[in-house]
C-alpha cells in the first residue's frame, strides 16, 4: 500500500502539501515543531493514498517521502 512519511523536523508549515494532495489527506497539525512551525501531518490511510507523490513534489523542503 502507498504511504508517505513527513519529516516533521524539516517542515516549515507552509501547507503547500495540504493543497497539493488531490485526496486531501494532509492537514496542518496543532502542535509546534523544533523550528517553531505547525508541521504537516498525514491524516489519511494507506488505502486512501494513491502514492501519486504530488505532495512530495510540492514540498520546498524535501520533507516528504513517498513509499509505493
Ligand atoms: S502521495 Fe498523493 S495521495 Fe498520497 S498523500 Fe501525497 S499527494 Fe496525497
Ligand atoms: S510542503 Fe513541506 S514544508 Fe510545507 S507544510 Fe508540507 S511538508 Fe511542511
Amino acid at each position: 500500500m502507498p504511504r508517505i512519511e513527513i519529516d516533521e523536523l524539516r517542515c516549515k508549515g507552509c501547507a503547500l502539501c495540504t493543497i497539493a494532495c488531490p485526496k486531501k489527506l494532509i492537514a496542518t497539525s496543532e502542535h509546534i515543531n523544533n523550528l517553531g512551525y505547525k508541521p504537516a501531518v498525514f491524516e489519511g490511510t494507506e488505502v486512501q493514498c494513491t502514492g501519486c507523490a504530488l505532495c512530495a513534489e510540492m514540498c520546498p523542503d524535501v520533507a516528504i517521502k513517498v513509499f509505493k
